[in-house]
């Protein structure tokens, strides 16, 4: 039975990388051993002392609306941290706090698109990038990029896909899914195509910025003349171990910023008062307090491309950012393993998921068709048996 939903929600794609989470939970709620590298979340625990602040809060009686924006302490320390860390001058009023990076994007992307206006992104994206230009009725322009690249754009094929429509930009490094870090000099390039086009707005989001294993991520707005276009969209829930928390922010032109609270104000209000209080202690927090994690995740890192680089078919390149591996499977399109058909990434996904109960997310949900994503954000000893079964199961 068709239900009247609206066209909207009808041409919205389902998020892939949280579909594929809850599969792998209904699975193990079957009974079935089911090992999780689908979700980009750590398996850590939150720091304590991050804990303390929130358990303070909430002692102090925070319980109560807080502004939309976030409270002002929040925005000045979070001021702080980009000037500390990205070298970038933000003022309070240029900051908006919201629920997870992700209402960030939303928030900045129903600000500034209209209905025909045209996103450019770089592949591989982050899957909701596309689906929030969806909403927004807007159109993505995917930038193709492969493995033999390292996942790199040029700045040539970003002049090619800009019409008179495109409004934004999106980047994201360290991204998600491949690794990879684009460098100052390369940013730079880009900048200087975008600079002879002053009407597209540039959206950085860095929410992978502390989980780097040698290039440190340089922040697009740092760029003299890209200030004024750019937004700068960062959270806690990476490098923090605080997906649940849900504290995103951006820093933005003062216009932008005034805009998004003007959309939060109809949609949530300001995000949970206790996580913004614990937020304080986190951005301000000095970036040595949350290495063993990083520390924890390079190691992870190697086993897991060295372990992926043992099997025949697998191509994987060295990330160099973020807690996911994404290699090219495309050799096993077009086999029939185990009586399975492999036609594409989703059915190779799938098939991981049923013989080798291992859960992935396809490629095709990042807009790169011959590839899946590994997250190493689980155990080490649950990524080699992963490894181990998928190894298993492929040959
Ligand atoms: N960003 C994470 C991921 O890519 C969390 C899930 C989501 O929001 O997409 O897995």
């Amino acid at each position: 039975m068709s239900h009247p939903l609206s066209d909207r929600i009808n041409s919205l794609p389902v998020s892939e990388t949280l579909a594929m989470a809850a599969k792998a939970r209904e699975l193990r709620a079957e009974g079935k051993d089911i090992i999780g590298l689908s979700l980009g979340e750590p398996d850590f625990n939150t720091p304590d002392f991050i804990k303390d602040a929130a358990i303070e809060a909430i002692h102090q009686n925070y319980n109560s609306y807080s502004p939309v924006d976030g409270y002002m302490d929040l925005k000045e320390a979070i001021c702080v941290k980009f000037k500390r860390d990205n070298n970038l001058i933000y003022k309070p009023n240029q900051v908006v706090v919201s629920t997870g990076a992700k209402q960030s994007i939303a928030n900045v992307s129903q600000v500034l698109l209209n209905p025909g206006d045209e996103i450019i992104l770089p592949t591989p994206y982050w899957v909701s990038y596309s689906a929030i230009a969806t909403l927004c009725e807007a159109t993505s322009i995917e930038v193709p990029s492969t493995i033999e690249t390292n996942f790199k754009i040029t700045p040539q094929q970003l002049e090619d896909v800009i019409t008179p429509k495109t409004k934004m930009v999106f980047f994201n490094s360290p991204n998600n899914p491949s690794g990879i870090i684009y460098t100052e000099q390369e940013y730079r390039a880009f900048a200087a195509v975008l600079e002879k086009y002053p009407r597209i707005f540039i959206l950085s989001d860095e929410i992978y910025e502390h989980i780097n294993y040698g290039e440190k991520p340089f922040s697009f707005a740092a760029i003299e003349n890209m200030y004024d276009r750019t937004i700068t969209v960062n959270g806690l829930a990476k490098a923090f171990a605080m997906t649940g928390w849900r504290i995103g922010y951006i820093g933005a032109p003062e216009w932008i910023a005034k805009a998004c609270t003007k959309m939060q104000g109809q949609i949530t209000s300001g995000t949970n008062c206790i996580a913004q209080r614990a937020a304080i202690t986190a951005v301000l927090a000095p970036v040595e307090k949350i290495q063993y994690m990083v520390d924890e995740f390079k190691t992870r890192r190697d086993i897991m491309v060295g372990l992926l680089r043992e099997i025949d078919g697998f191509k994987v390149n060295v990330p160099e950012g973020a807690f996911y591996v994404f290699p090219d499977v495309s050799a096993f399109f077009g086999k029939i393993i185990d009586g399975y058909q492999i036609q594409n990434a989703g059915d190779f996904s799938m098939f991981l998921l049923e013989k080798a109960n291992v859960a992935t997310v396809s490629g095709e949900a990042f807009g790169a068709a011959n590839c899946i994503r590994l997250s190493y954000a689980a155990s080490e000893s649950q990524i080699r048996e992963a490894i181990k079964r998928i190894k298993m199961v492929v040959n």
